[in-house]
């Protein structure tokens, strides 16, 4: 059956991005594009292929730290409401082209400010640029929405301000927050007032937990800030143990996580390249899928781990045997778990993704 799920195939099969940083999935000719235009002498190269190379080999690096080093050059570049624009807009581009209907991708505006931009003007090029996204590809016949999630940083002490910017700006095309960087040393308590102000908003948030940093990470992001869902959480599978028997047991934080149906968003390449997993084969996404808990696939940095949803899915398929029910699956949990009106989810589920899954299923003569 995996024989006949090509990557072309999977290119076409409906597609849910809950985890993607605009930072994280520039275009190589693009980040050579805005240094020349704005000045930025810092690139390591401005030719194209050498600079996506470049930003690969320099997140394979085995290390979280130093994957995070390669953000420098992107955000270098994305310091005016023209180049935030163009990057967002192309993110909506490259997505839709790539088969994804509905994406969540997060940035930190903090991190955009370097010539005087405005956090309020940094939030609204971003969305400008999604919005000419949509527009465009639904002209082309890809419709695809695509949302803002508003990441503070978590070695800085803006979350307070970052949370109520996401509050601020959730009727326009904001629905969640996030906080991301460097785990270890900075568990998600430190920013508890953050979070606090984003659940009395009734708002929605996700935090980075789990990806470098195990159970006790994941365990505050759940148990004391209140998390909707996790960013990565992959480290969950240090709380299963698995018997002699083949027999599967979960601890009580695993438990509760599957049981409560907290989502995971799983990002299996840039798991592998921060050492967060071994490898694709060795990913636990292929033993959290078969104890039920909810599950998502994603890309995290598309730039930095040259990889797409359909390459994420194909490397599943090809790695660890993937169905394309089982792609329906982890598409309809993203579904689910989005920050979007319910209504909406249940739309694109029932409209989108499974006719699109069975019509798929059908010309291939899977049984479904
Ligand atoms: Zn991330």
């Amino acid at each position: 059956m995996s024989q006949t799920l090509t990557p072309e195939i999977i290119k076409t099969v409906p597609k849910v991005l809950l985890h993607d940083h605009l930072d994280g999935g520039v275009r190589p000719a693009t980040v050579a594009d805005l240094a020349k235009e704005f000045g930025y002498k810092n690139l390591p190269t401005t030719d194209p292929i050498e600079l996506a190379k470049w930003f690969r080999d320099n997140c394979d690096s085995g290390s979280l730290e130093k994957y995070l080093e390669a953000f420098v050059h992107t955000v270098g570049v994305m310091q005016t409401t023209a180049a935030l624009e163009r990057v967002a807009f192309e993110a909506a581009e490259d997505l839709a082209n790539d088969g994804v209907v509905y994406a969540e991708v997060r940035f930190a505006p903090e991190l955009h400010q370097n010539q005087g931009l405005t956090l309020d003007q940094v939030v609204e090029a971003v969305l400008k640029g999604f919005q000419r996204g949509e527009e465009t590809m639904a002209r082309n016949g890809k419709p695809i929405v695509v949302r803002a999630l508003l990441t503070a940083i978590r070695t800085a002490a803006r979350s307070i301000e970052i949370a109520e910017l996401s509050v601020k700006w959730r009727e326009k095309g904001v629905v969640g927050f996030d906080i991301a960087g460097k785990e270890a040393g900075f568990p998600p308590t430190r920013h508890l007032d953050a979070f606090d102000a984003v659940r009395r908003a009734n708002f929605h948030m996700t935090i980075h937990a789990g990806e470098a940093f195990g159970l006790p990470s994941i365990w505050e992001a759940v148990q004391i800030c209140g998390t909707d869902r996790l960013g990565h959480g992959v480290k969950i599978v240090d709380d299963l143990s698995f018997q002699s028997n083949g027999e599967i047991k979960l601890g009580e934080l695993s438990a509760y996580v599957r049981d409560r149906r907290v989502p995971l968003e799983l990002c299996p390449s840039s798991n592998v390249q921060t050492g967060a997993a071994k490898s694709i084969k060795e990913h636990p996404i292929g033993v959290l899928t078969k104890l039920g808990f909810r599950a998502t696939v994603n890309t995290d940095n598309r730039l930095m781990s040259d990889t797409s949803m359909t390459k994420e899915m194909t490397l599943l398929v090809n790695e660890l045997g993937f169905t394309l029910k089982q792609l329906q699956w982890l598409t309809v949990n993203a579904m689910k778990s989005s920050f979007i009106p319910f209504d909406q989810r249940l739309k694109l589920i029932n409209e989108t993704i499974k006719p699109t899954y069975a019509k798929i299923a059908q010309e291939l003569g899977i049984k479904f």
